[in-house]
């Protein structure tokens, strides 16, 4: 046989040869280009619809689902080159979707194009979510009160709105689920699955509105060996906000700045600032409520006092004006405290200040 006269390996046939010396009707009898399954398995939780893929519980579109399906059911000759793959979904009933797929590609001199179906099934699965709802299964309650008084219920729905807020600015998680929730004598109660969730809650509202709370463990059984515990937070909201004005050891003062151990204080009649201690204020009384104070045009001014239109009746009111009054501003903040409005001092610094919840 003279130089470079090639031969196919299995059969003595000349070329096109592959990189293997074969012929191509050898080629193609010992090699495939694609293979897939004709089945191809899904499970989904019949109560809250997530998917389960590979190995976690997730929400997922259709298309990315039937995409996860195929991979998993594909598979290409690995010296595979231009691989093309064109798919159309079909789907038969809610359970079952066909999907025609071909692929066309190279294998060395040779190409190929092959046609595949596979049945995408979808079976039910309960999640295990829904399988601990179902068991009412929960972590942590959470108890919403206020200090020394009754919650409102426009103060509840602020509260367990931030539940929501907070919620969707977190990466979601299974367990964040609520088992039950409702009213209680004095505020509200939430069961939920998840500790964290409790915690993270709570110092949500302890930074928006200030407060406490308190944290109780109960052991509630024994599982592979670990103690079971349930987790009990109890938040006080209190009885004040920012911005309000309280009047405590014979002075108002307005509460300007959530802390750990109590509010920040701004004195009405003179430039200081104090912090107080949640207990310090639990005789407080609040004389002007910031969602009741009101913002006046003024109309004329002296060194010591302004004029105004009382917006309750439109008559014209005079007002002390405030220590930090600069003499120029056109407006002023006031509180009715006890019988008469009263000019509040602004609060400087923003980041301080109940200037914040106004927004
Ligand atoms: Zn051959
Ligand atoms: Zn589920």
């Amino acid at each position: 046989m003279s130089r470079g006269e090639a031969f196919c390996v299995a059969c003595g046939a000349g070329p096109p040869h592959s990189g293997d010396r074969l012929c191509e009707t050898c080629f193609r009898d010992r090699n495939t280009l694609s293979e897939c399954d004709e089945t191809s398995q899904a499970y989904r939780c019949p109560k809250c619809g997530m998917n389960f893929e590979n190995a976690r519980w997730g929400y997922l579109e259709q298309e990315d689902l039937l995409q996860r399906r195929l991979d998993d059911s594909l598979r290409v000759h690995e010296r595979a080159n231009a691989v093309g793959i064109a798919t159309h979904a079909e789907t038969i009933d809610d359970r079952n979707v066909r999907i025609h797929v071909q692929v066309d590609g190279q294998i060395d001199a040779f190409h190929f194009n092959d046609q595949h179906e596979v049945i995408v099934r979808t079976s039910n699965m309960i999640c295990k979510t829904c399988t601990r709802k179902d068991g009412n299964y929960y972590e942590a309650i959470v108890q919403i009160r206020s200090a020394g008084r009754k919650l409102e219920d426009s103060e509840i729905e602020e509260l367990r709105g931030s539940l929501d807020t907070l919620l969707a600015s977190m990466e979601p998680d299974p367990m964040f689920f609520i088992t039950k929730e409702g009213a209680v004598v004095g505020g509200w109660d939430v069961t939920m699955g998840s500790k964290s969730l409790a915690r993270n809650w709570a110092r949500h509202m302890i930074q928006r509105w200030g407060g406490q709370t308190k944290e109780t463990h109960s052991v509630v059984g024994q599982k592979d060996g670990m103690e079971v515990t349930r987790l009990t937070v109890l938040y006080r909201r209190p009885g004040y906000d920012l911005g309000d004005v309280l009047r405590w050891r014979n002075r108002l003062w307005m509460v300007s700045a959530w802390q750990k151990d109590g509010p920040i204080l701004l004195a009405q009649d003179r430039r200081e600032k104090t912090g107080a201690s949640w207990r310090d204020l639990e005789k407080a009384i609040v004389m002007s409520r910031f969602v009741e104070q009101i913002e006046v045009d003024l109309l004329n001014r002296d060194a010591s006092a302004a004029e105004f239109m009382d917006p309750r009746d439109f008559q014209m009111q005079t007002v002390r004006l405030p220590y930090d009054d600069d003499g120029k501003q056109p407006r002023l903040r006031l509180g009715w405290i006890t019988d008469e409005w009263v000019a509040l001092p602004r609060v400087r610094n923003p980041d301080e200040g109940h200037v914040a919840r106004e927004g």
